[in-house]
């Protein structure tokens, strides 16, 4: 048997291989086998690569904004050339299906297009007569090294949330990607090198919490993004805070979707189906909870159980497959678990994901609970994987009261054609993304990523004009030009 590769840092425009002994294996989570290994890297390697953006940062941010973003430009043509490639590695590394998979190329290529309006996006703002004969004027500039910390389900989209606006703002930016899924990483270093970009300014350190800390401590990065979970997103607010750092972090999400009686009951199925199954739910705007008016109940969970059986789970790669696995072993077991609370605690289990599942690769099939109180574990926690509980009400008004007592409030859906409700719904739900007759208001590169509650901590978001804010400080300049000196 051949060893499996060994995956090395990218460290000042080079790939270097880390310092350490450990390495960790990479995980095909459709066959179980072992793609290639990552190195889980010691705070030398860090050092390294830190040393490096901070050479680079004195070179880049002197780049003029219009040469910064033709890079990126060029970096755009070649995510679109290699699109399927990108695609293929996110299946392989990730499970989810290649039509997904393009998906997510695609949100993170528009990312890149964003980032390369940098030119307009970085003008300031002035005011010609603030005073008599006093005129002021506010420039943007880099704040310095950026770090960026990502998790397993976006390997492509949640890294071009960071990277591609911080550098066309002209930082320098070390990432972090998951060890679970670091493949895709390796291809958009190769890409953006291809580009034009030059050394130190995109740096790549493989590894895990050790590594997280030693990005967090550093005194020389000065701004954190981060995306994962509630607990480990806390944990970097406070401690990258407690370093007197800025800090984005977009965390867990619970997502409620609201049925009312007059929705299109055949594509609200459609749309939920995707929502709560696509990408095996392993996507924070997942569809988590369905809360469905009493009157229609009956007649949609019949259409949902009866549809949720065409559905094909398997490889990501074969044709047709819609549902792919979970990202690892332990992802199931604990899928497994909370199925058995579900049962436990009185849930009504309409669709059992533990039955006819693939005897390799860690699958875990639709799994649908009716009857789920607010009380129960499953619609408390974030379950992360294709688990849907369904809560009958009576009224849009106990939908929204019910959804409001979840901690989180990333995302919310309504579905109906009834304007009022629309209004309602837009006014009183507790969430920062919402979906009207769609099942996922999926994040775009134009407008912020706008958790709210435990969904995100910090000030600024991710995407659209908060991504500028937060790469960018500012100076103000007042200026007095007296008319006596004419
Ligand atoms: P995770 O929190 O386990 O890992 C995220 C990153 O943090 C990884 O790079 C990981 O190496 C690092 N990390 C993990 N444990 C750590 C620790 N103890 N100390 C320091 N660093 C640590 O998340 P995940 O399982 O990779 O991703 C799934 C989670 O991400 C879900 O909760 C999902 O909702 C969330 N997510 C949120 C958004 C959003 O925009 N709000 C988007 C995508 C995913």
């Amino acid at each position: 048997m051949t060893e499996p590769r060994k995956l090395k840092n990218y460290i000042n425009g080079e790939w270097v291989a880390s310092a350490t002994t450990v390495y960790e294996d990479v995980l095909n989570p459709a066959t179980g086998e072992i793609i290639c290994q990552v190195p889980l890297s010691t705070k030398e390697d860090l050092e390294a690569a830190t040393q490096a953006a901070a050479t680079a940062f004195e070179l880049w941010k002197e780049v003029a904004v219009p040469r910064r973003a033709r890079i990126l430009f060029s970096f755009q043509q070649l995510i679109a050339k290699n699109a399927e490639e990108l695609a293929r590695l996110i299946t392989i590394e990730n499970g989810k299906n290649t039509k997904e998979a393009l998906g997510e190329v695609q949100r993170g290529l528009e990312n890149v297009e964003f980032a390369a309006g940098a030119p307009s996006l970085m003008m300031g703002d002035s005011l010609s007569s603030i005073a008599t004969d006093v005129e002021a004027v506010n420039y943007r500039y880099p704040i310095g090294i950026v770090g960026g910390i990502t998790p397993f389900n976006f390997p492509m989209m949640v890294p071009c949330w960071m990277f591609p606006m911080a550098i066309a703002c002209g930082n320098s930016f070390i990432l972090k990607p998951s060890e679970r899924t670091p493949l895709l990483t390796e291809k958009l270093v190769e890409l953006f090198t291809e580009a034009g970009l030059p050394k130190g300014v995109f740096n790549v350190v493989y590894g895990a919490h050790d590594i997280v800390n030693g990005i967090l401590e550093h005194p020389e990065i000065k701004a954190i993004s981060f995306v994962g979970s509630k607990a480990v997103g806390e944990y970097i607010y406070k401690k990258g805070s407690q370093h007197l750092k800025r800090v984005q972090s977009l965390t867990g999400a619970k997502n409620h979707s609201i049925v009312l009686k007059d929705a299109d009951l055949d594509d609200t199925v459609t749309n939920i189906i995707g929502a709560a199954f696509g990408s095996a739910g392993e996507r924070c705007m997942a569809a988590a909870v369905v809360t469905v008016e009493e009157d229609i109940a009956d007649a949609f969970i019949a259409k949902l159980v009866k549809e949720i059986k065409q559905v094909k789970m398997g490889n990501g790669l074969d044709d047709g497959v819609f549902l792919g696995p979970v990202i690892r072993k332990e992802n199931q077991t604990r899928t497994f678990d909370y199925i058995e609370k579900g049962i436990a605690e009185g849930a009504t289990l309409l669709a059992d994901g533990r039955e006819n599942i693939p005897s390799e690769g860690f699958f875990v099939g639709p799994t649908i609970f009716d009857h789920v109180t607010t009380e129960m574990t499953i619609w408390q926690e974030e379950v992360f994987a294709p688990l849907l509980s369904i809560i009958r009400v009576k009224d849009l008004k106990e939908a929204i009261a019910t959804a409001n007592k979840s901690e989180f409030a990333n995302g919310a859906c309504l579905f109906t054609n009834n304007a009022a409700a629309i209004r309602y719904f837009r006014e009183t739900i507790d969430a920062g993304m919402l979906g009207i007759n769609l099942g996922v208001p999926a994040p775009m590169a134009f407008f912020p990523f706008s958790g709210w509650k435990s969904s995100f901590y910090g000030t600024l978001h991710a995407n659209g004009k908060d991504g500028v804010d937060f790469y960018t400080r500012k100076k103000v300049v007042t200026a007095r030009y007296p008319k006596a000196s004419i």
